[in-house]
């Protein structure tokens, strides 16, 4: 169990990594952040490394100056964990990485729990493609199995035609073929569990994505409550069977059928989440803090909301530029990452508003 004034080390210097140290401040640990360049949780660290994910000599140095080491993203390489587990505690733990990074084992590991997920084949080699489309059927959805995210490395299966378009998007990638869901929410649940295997979640979240990047995250989620709760029972099964300590995410479809809602698992995220932001101000616990909480062994906790509804938009790109409406907005809690540059798609912020009905 880490003590007041220990330092926390943060692999990546996003605005994860910014929101998880200013929750460590108040609870008197320390934080220490690597990554390649400055970014948004250099301005709120006690402590700072640049360099990159391969230089050993200064991932030691990172290491020695911690007490144990977390990450704000999953693409951490295997070997920079090994590295930094070799001499300090990584939690969420390597294990836990290895699995949710590739969207193949990631998809076994699920289904291999009996919880259902969308119907998938490997694609090893683009000669595999065709046979996996003819047996999984159209539409289909291409991804490759490693660093994907926000829809990126992805590609949409709707037609023969569209099978060389699909093979150029991976680019001779290990890729895995999915069935297109027909859902009608995204919804995903936050959670943390214990260093003693103590659980909690918040509750489910329901996402609107706009070009493949969280546009805006709704809390309750609109969805029948035995839903609700199946959704964080399937949280729940996961983080145990990864023996995980720290908050992690489980994005879910749920599809409308005739007998009710169902729910699959689309992907695991080994971290705090953009859908998870609305718990610093509607949460009693918000998720940087209870992930800080679990990874230096401390009691999660409450995750319970304080609002009946809570409602967090992103700002992406020039969305930022409304920040003087928003800081003027009664009850509007405005966050700002502190990037200089606001690129089209580049989270810049986000802005949650608690309701009372
Ligand atoms: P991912 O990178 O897996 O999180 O996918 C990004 C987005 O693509 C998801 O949030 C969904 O909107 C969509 N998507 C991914 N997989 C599927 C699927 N099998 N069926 C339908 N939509 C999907």
């Amino acid at each position: 169990m880490l003590e007041p004034n220990d330092v926390v080390g943060i692999l990546g210097g996003g605005q994860l990594g910014r929101m998880l140290a200013l929750a460590a401040a108040p609870l008197g640990l320390r934080v220490a952040v690597y990554a390649p360049e400055e970014g948004p949780a250099f301005d709120v660290a006690a402590l700072r490394f640049i360099g990159s994910y391969e230089d050993e000599a200064r991932l030691e140095a990172f290491a020695e100056a911690c007490a144990i080491v977390t990450y704000e993203f999953e693409n951490v390489p295997a070997a920079t964990a090994a590295t930094l587990a070799a001499r300090r505690p990584v939690r969420p733990g390597p294990a836990a990485l290895a699995t949710t990074q590739d969207r193949l084992a990631e998809k076994r590991f699920i289904a291999g729990l009996g919880i259902p997920v969308a119907p998938f084949r490997p694609v090893d080699a683009s000669c595999d493609l065709a046979p996996a489309v003819e047996t999984l059927g159209m539409p289909c959805l291409l991804k490759t199995r490693r660093f994907g995210y926000d829809g990126k490395g992805q590609a949409m299966i709707r037609g023969m035609d569209d099978l060389a378009p699909a093979r150029a998007v991976i680019g001779g990638a290990p890729a895995i073929l999915e069935g297109l869901v027909p859902f009608t929410r995204e919804i995903s649940v936050v959670a943390a569990r214990g260093l003693d295997g103590a659980f909690a979640a918040y509750d489910p979240c329901e996402n609107e994505h706009s070009g493949g990047i969280l546009a805006r995250t709704l809390v309750p989620a609109r969805i029948a409550q035995g839903t609700a709760q199946a959704a964080v029972e399937h949280a729940r099964r996961i983080g145990e069977a990864l023996d995980y300590a720290g908050v992690f995410t489980v994005e879910m479809f749920v599809v409308e059928e005739a007998g009710g809602e169902r729910l699959l698992v689309n992907e695991i995220a080994p971290r705090v989440h953009n859908s998870g932001h609305w718990t610093i101000e509607g949460a009693r616990t918000s998720q940087f803090e209870q992930h800080v909480r679990a990874v230096a062994g401390w009691p999660l906790g409450d995750p319970s909301r304080v609002a009946p509804r809570a409602e967090m938009r992103n700002l992406i790109g020039d969305e930022a530029g409304a920040w003087r409406a928003l800081a003027a907005e009664p009850g509007a809690h405005l966050h700002l990452y502190g990037k200089r540059d606001a690129r089209p798609g580049r989270k810049m912020g986000h802005v949650t508003r608690l309701m009372d009905g």
